[in-house]
């Protein structure tokens, strides 16, 4: 196909430092925002990756050799670079994935945050000392596993990299970022930043592709440790591979997450939390409403959610999903629900999209009442701006139904209650619990990551637990004094 048609060069793979493609096979990518070609990304095969691993093993010795300190003054550049260069990314972010400016600006921001935690990991990491008995001493130190890689989804081709480059780098480590093959452009220009601020080449490395090259990375015996983000079904299975050949894997999955609204909740507040939280991203977030647990009496709230929602606009401040066939399983479900005896409130299948865009893949919220938890729509993640309503007679109806879905990344209350908050705070089944707040997420230096079918393994992928994923424990017993006196250990 042509290249001069592309909005952005053709996507490369980046390997010791430069960009690196070897006339793969190539995929195009489209905006969601027009379904423009913009550009192609290569389909990378094993010996791409090996040739990644490669420089990424020959530039370990010195980078994990190098103080922390000194690492870190690499990071406090590339901040100042992600900050510079915050119009630009946003753009990118927008063009490839289709969100909002505010929202990419905020995907950038975020960015920023993690970086200035990774930042902070020399205060963190300082390790332990004792003198255990006369003249020995125990200490303990972190070292770096070695060549690590990152494995990335579409809905934050910004953020969710910048969850595992700065801290796996910052702690010593060497790094393979495999982007969603959707949305790859963001990533090289993360790579050339990286360099930019003096990172030196090999540390940080990138190798485009799809299934194949994930299958590959779980395989190849110089990867020490993978991370993924993506859906259930896959974070399944590239932690059952990765773990089969002896690598440490930390692989978070999709979400349902469920919102209970009881009727004393602050009714302003909530139906604007609720609808921001359902459709920011146009829902495409992990941490995203997916279902409201309506406990008996809440229909003033639900109106509210009405007026809240009809002040989106696709187009304006509501973004497209990412592609025709997301807009195709999302409409799906609606249909379905639909047809089960649900009642749509609010419904966004044939918007009116604001600027005319006829060929970009919009929806409008939708608001569906009456769900029951048969329905396939409770049940599977929808990722679109779509929230199910469930109705439960009282707050126990309302917990054991957050319980019983099987995902466990977020779940939140809306109440005015400090008691019946902390019933939900106790007992819902999810890893990141919000109290009057419908995105959860925890900010640095707190940790992210789900329960249950949201994420398999020990750490969570970003904060103080990551530390723990990305470093391995050194135990050095001295003694220096060989007049001393040997006692049962020494
Ligand atoms: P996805 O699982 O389709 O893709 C994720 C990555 O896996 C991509 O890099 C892709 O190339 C690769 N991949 C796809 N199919 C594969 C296969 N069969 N074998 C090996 N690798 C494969 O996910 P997506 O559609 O890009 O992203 C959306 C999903 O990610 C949603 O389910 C969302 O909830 C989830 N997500 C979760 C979190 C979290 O923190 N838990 C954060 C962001 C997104």
């Amino acid at each position: 196909m042509a290249t001069t048609t592309l909005k952005y060069d053709e996507t490369k793979n980046y390997i010791a430092g430069k960009p690196d493609a070897n006339g793969q096979q190539r995929m195009d990518v489209h905006s969601p925002l027009d379904g423009s070609l913009i550009s192609t990304v290569p389909l990378s095969t094993a010996s791409d990756l090996d040739r990644a691993v490669k420089a990424a093993e020959a530039a370990f010795p010195a980078w994990s050799g190098m103080p922390i300190k000194e690492r870190s003054q690499i990071f406090f550049r590339y901040r100042e670079l992600l900050l510079k260069n915050r119009e630009e990314l946003a753009v990118l972010v927008h063009t490839e994935n289709g969100k909002t400016m505010d929202e990419s600006y905020a995907e950038v921001d975020k960015s920023v945050e993690l970086t200035e935690f990774a930042c902070s990991l020399p205060q963190l990491v300082q390790g332990e000392l004792l003198e255990v008995s006369k003249g020995v001493e125990c200490r303990i130190e972190r070292k770096p596993l070695g060549v690590v890689a990152s494995i990335a989804p579409f809905n934050f081709p910004n953020m969710v990299p910048h969850w595992t480059i700065p801290n796996a780098l910052m702690l010593g480590n060497t790094m393979i970022l495999k982007p969603s093959e959707i949305v790859p452009i963001s990533a090289i220009r993360i790579a050339e930043l990286l360099k930019e601020a003096a990172l030196p080449d090999g540390v940080f490395n990138v190798v485009n592709g799809d299934r194949a090259i994930v299958e590959a990375i779980c395989d190849h015996p110089g990867i020490k440790a993978v991370s993924f983000v993506g859906s259930t079904k896959v974070a399944k299975i590239v932690y059952v591979r990765a773990t089969s050949t002896l690598k440490r894997a930390v692989c978070l999955g999709g979400a349902k997450n469920h919102l209970i609204v009881l009727p004393d909740a602050h009714v302003e507040m909530t139906a604007s939390n609720v609808v921001a939280s359902m459709s920011g991203c146009a829902g495409q977030r992990c941490m995203a409403a997916a279902q409201m647990v309506g406990v008996a009496g809440i229909d003033h709230i639900i109106q509210q959610m009405i007026i809240e929602a009809k002040k989106l606009i696709p187009g304006k401040n509501l973004g497209p999903v990412i592609s025709k066939a997301a807009f195709e399983r999302i409409t799906g479900y609606i249909a379905e629900a639909e047809k089960a005896g649900a009642k749509i409130l609010l419904d966004g299948r044939n918007p009116q999209v604001e600027g005319g865009a006829k060929d970009g893949y919009y929806l409008g919220p939708t608001i569906i009442d009456h769900v029951t938890t048969d329905m396939r729509i409770a049940q599977e993640e929808v990722f679109g701006p779509v929230i199910s309503i469930v109705r439960a007679k009282d707050l126990d109806a309302a917990i054991a139904i957050e319980n019983a879905n099987p995902y466990g990344n977020a779940a939140a209350v809306f109440t005015q209650s400090g008691g019946q908050a902390r019933q939900v705070m106790e007992r819902a089944s999810a890893g990141m619990i919000g109290v009057n707040i419908g995105v959860p997420v925890p900010r640095e230096p707190f940790s992210f990551g789900g329960w249950n079918d949201s994420k398999f393994g020990t750490c969570d992928i970003t904060g103080k637990s990551s530390i723990e994923f990305w470093t391995q424990m050194k135990k050095t017993t001295t003694k220096w004094n060989p007049e001393g006196k040997t006692n049962w250990m020494s």
